[in-house]
């Protein structure tokens, strides 16, 4: 079980950009460091499915057990999350959350109000997400990517645009939530405070 990064090595226009082996358990994150251009946000393109030229790699991807490197994105069922919460601006809260959800879900709209109210957004079902705050469409965000019911989750610098007093209270909660859902997460960041927030092993990656 978990994910799986088996003897991965990206190359760009056929220089090597990065090389890693390793497995990540579910319910902790991996934790990827670097300096910009150093290949962070290539490595979860590559996991995730959206990658192409003028990238190449080889290796594979394990998750829970299956092969998922040359799958389409979209059966992988790896969820993302990125610096801006991308919430599809002409959807309400609700419809964001409804729209990842697997349509076999019954109660789908009862169960994304219950899990609305239990991330502290009571109510908030009917709301433009441009009305949000930063905090409360980070926690959209997240909460979209837990009722999509991903196998794993990858994080691109979520919290980094975030004020500071926010950004404790968001990023513990998010990795209490990853936890919980027992995902295997790897998460990129500038900041040492992410990293020791999320307590698992850091991997730096050289430029
Ligand atoms: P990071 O997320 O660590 O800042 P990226 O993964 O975005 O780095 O980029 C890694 C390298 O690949 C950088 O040198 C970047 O300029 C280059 N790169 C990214 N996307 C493309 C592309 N579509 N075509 C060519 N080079 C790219
Ligand atoms: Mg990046």
């Amino acid at each position: 079980m978990g994910l799986i990064l088996k003897n991965v090595r990206i190359a760009l226009g056929g220089e090597e950009l990065l090389a890693l082996d390793c497995a990540i358990e579910p319910g902790s994150v991996l934790t990827v460091m670097g300096p910009s251009g150093s290949g962070k946000s290539t490595l979860l393109s590559y996991i995730a499915g959206f990658f192409g030229a003028p990238f190449t790699a080889d290796g594979s991807v394990l998750l829970n057990g299956a092969d998922i490197t040359e799958m389409e994105p979209e059966k992988r069922h790896v969820g993302l999350l990125f610096q801006d919460p991308m919430l599809f601006p002409h959807l309400s809260v609700g419809g964001n959350l409804l729209f990842g959800m697997p349509s076999d879900v019954s109660g789908r709209r009862v169960r994304a109000e219950e899990a609305l109210t239990r991330f502290g957004l009571k109510g908030f079902a009917d709301r433009d997400p441009a009305t949000l705050s930063g905090g409360q469409a980070s926690r959209v965000a997240l909460l979209r990517l837990l009722l999509s019911e991903p196998r794993a989750a990858l994080l691109d610098e979520p919290f980094s645009k975030l004020d500071r007093h926010l950004r404790d209270d968001i990023r513990r909660f998010t990795f209490e939530r990853l936890r919980e859902a027992g995902l295997p997460s790897i998460l990129v960041t500038h900041d040492p405070e992410d990293a020791e927030a999320a307590g698992g092993p850091v991997l730096e990656l050289a430029l």
